[in-house]
């Protein structure tokens, strides 16, 4: 495999997977100065690659990088890098309906810097590797577990971008959660903890009747692509779709819950324990909504539909 590696974000060049060299005083490594995404190429009937929604991602790294001090690539810099990285990469793209290509970017702070700052240079770089199901429930249903002492964000902080050290605060609470044989980990506000945020690396849905509901972005939750892209589908499909504080009294009253990410797609939640208490939805199989939400997506990222939304871009 190959990654795109470039100082000034437009001269990148295309090099061999492997390590890279970084000064252990870098901005990164002491003070957590990175940044990274996530998107898919799928590979379509015909031969042409699919990207969804690259823009968003550009644009992302844009907003997280004016949080994090960083400068960023532009989102022609960002599109030109994704693209030339992925048609490098073409013979690891899976074929079609067998998974996709997983593109991760990463923005960090590589020049030095002792005392705190931000650091003098950066790198942005591009890798890839193929991928199949996040969760190895597949399109199965997943149990989460609503965490009620620890949380991934607070108001003014860094929750609302996909800054490196978010990850690394979820870390203790997943790791204890999969433990317990739980898929993940369901975070609740930090201020209101009645209020849902989102779960360690995707956004959450509420399903009731006709009526979805999803936390709003107030700062402290990641503005997920698949998120808007959902909200867009559903209400195209007749959904009411509400952006609004979520109650833990409505996740537990809910027909259907469901989960969204580049990673997870859609997927549905089968139970839901909070202070030790499981709730399970429905027969615990697949939701109707979950399950239609995620045909839809897949069959226009897979390019097997029209895509009137305009969210693919084609590579060739
Ligand atoms: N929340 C978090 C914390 C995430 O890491 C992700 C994955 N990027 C998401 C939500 C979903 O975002 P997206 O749909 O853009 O992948």
């Amino acid at each position: 495999m190959k990654c795109s590696l470039g100082g000034n974000f437009s001269n990148g060049e295309l090099v061999p997977f492997g390590n890279i060299e970084i000064n252990p005083s870098a901005g990164v490594l002491n003070y957590g100065q990175g940044l990274f995404e996530g998107l898919k190429a799928y590979r379509r009937e015909d031969g042409n690659i699919l990207l969804f929604r690259p823009k968003e991602n550009a644009t992302r790294m844009m907003m997280g990088a004016e949080r994090m001090c960083m400068p960023s690539p532009s989102v022609d810099q960002f599109l030109q890098a994704v693209k030339a990285t992925v048609l490098a990469n073409e013979r690891w793209i899976p074929p079609p309906g067998k998974g996709s290509l997983y593109i991760r970017p990463l923005l960090m702070g590589t020049g030095s810097i002792l005392g705190l700052g931000p650091a003098p240079e950066y790198t942005f770089l591009i890798y890839v590797s193929p991928v199949g199901n996040y969760f190895k429930e597949g399109l199965s249903p997943i149990n989460l577990l609503v965490e009620t002492d620890m949380h991934r964000a607070c108001p003014g902080g860094t929750g609302g971008v996909k800054t490196i050290g978010n990850y690394a605060a979820v870390l203790k609470a997943q790791g204890a959660a999969k433990a317990k044989g739980f898929s993940d980990v369901l975070y609740l506000n930090s201020v209101n903890k009645k209020l849902l945020e989102e779960v360690s690396s995707c956004n959450i849905f509420v399903v009731k009747g006709n009526t979805i509901s999803t936390p709003e972005i107030e700062g402290t939750i990641l503005p997920g692509i698949t998120r808007k892209s959902i909200i867009d589908m559903a209400r195209d499909q007749g959904f009411q779709v509400f952006e609004k504080p979520v109650t833990v009294d409505e996740l537990l009253e809910a027909d259907e819950v469901f989960c969204t990410g580049t990673a997870v797609v859609v997927s549905p939640v089968g139970s839901i324990t909070y202070l030790g208490k499981r709730v399970t939805y429905g027969s615990g199989g697949v939701g109707v909504v979950s399950q239609r939400l995620y045909s839809e997506l897949t069959r226009l990222q897979m390019g097997l539909v029209d895509d009137k939304m305009g969210w693919t871009v084609e590579l060739k």
